[in-house]
């Protein structure tokens, strides 16, 4: 995990971005950093009071490796819970998708997966599917979406040294990047369901109505346990922390879950370099699609 900081003169506020919490996911959060830090000045003229913290990396193991997971098979956007909460629990219908899943076998292009996918959609429900497949879990420890059974390495990294980062501003405005979840090629700003109704008024006042959404699991997002944004605003409650998770999307949700599941099975139960490889690359196309143009080209 690299930082790096832009420290104005005198920092009132500090603006954070970060990435690669999804592993995987950082190539579009790394790629916005480097067009920070080649531009000359990082530090806006217009506003000399505001100080740039870069967070690079927040799961290298998922990054390098190519998972949504870090070295412990832990979703990391669903272990930061706070310090009275304890890692165990499950949506209640979790044991039910469980088979579905996450099965104990190597992982095979030649599956009727979309068929299985929409019998369940059919069963229980878009609503119940997404609630309880994107919420977090904390028993099955090989399965998608696994919270963890403690503090993460990141976890503890932040807990020892965001204080220190963010210096003595008391403002904070965190983006943390994702992809694979939207419409394609768009952008949302999600908010916890539990955010202060005065910290989104001030958000959509800023960044426009129809760009911050309060999570939802009707529309594109949905609450989930053990997420970044309510664990830093506990660590510094003396801060104003906004923090929005921003959301670009690429393919349908069925297809991202179902190159999420065939590289968890290759990474588990894979016997061969082949299913590695192929499941891999639907991994980062989902997460990091090929342009239209590199499409041409090639
Ligand atoms: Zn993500």
């Amino acid at each position: 995990m690299d930082v790096a900081i832009a420290s104005a003169p005198k920092p009132q506020r500090t603006v954070i971005t970060s990435s690669g919490l999804h592993g995987v996911e950082g190539f579009l959060g790394s790629a916005i950093q480097l067009a920070l830090l080649e531009q000359q000045q990082i530090i806006d003229s217009r506003s000399p009071d505001t100080r740039v913290l870069l967070i690079h990396a927040l799961n290298p193991y998922g990054f390098a490796w190519l998972r949504r997971w870090n070295e412990g098979n832990v979703d990391l956007n669903r272990n930061f819970l706070l310090p009275e909460e304890e890692f165990t629990g499950s949506p209640k219908n979790y044991p039910k998708f469980n088979a579905f899943l996450n099965p104990t076998s190597p992982p095979s292009k030649f599956e009727p997966y979309i068929l299985q996918a929409i019998w369940l959609i059919l069963k229980y429900g878009m609503t119940s599917l997404r609630n309880t497949l994107l919420v977090g879990q904390y028993d099955f420890s090989k399965g998608l979406f696994f919270g963890g059974n403690a503090p993460s390495k990141t976890q503890k990294i932040l807990a020892e040294n965001l204080s220190k980062w963010i210096g003595n501003t008391s403002e904070v405005l965190h983006l943390d990047f994702h992809t694979g979840l939207g419409k394609w090629g768009t952008y949302r700003l999600l908010m916890d369901a539990s955010a202060q109704t005065k910290s989104y008024t001030r958000l959509t006042e800023r960044f426009g109505a129809d760009t911050v959404d309060i999570s939802s699991t009707e529309g594109v997002s949905y609450q989930i346990r053990g997420g970044l944004e309510t664990w830093c605003q506990n660590l510094l409650p003396e801060c104003r922390y906004d923090l929005l998770t921003a959301e670009f999307g690429t393919y349908p949700a069925i297809r991202v879950l179902q190159a999420l599941r065939a590289e968890n099975r290759a990474h588990h139960w894979g016997n061969s370099q082949r299913n590695y490889d192929w499941t891999k690359n639907q991994l980062v196309e989902c997460f990091a699609p090929t342009s239209y143009r590199t499409h041409l080209v090639s």
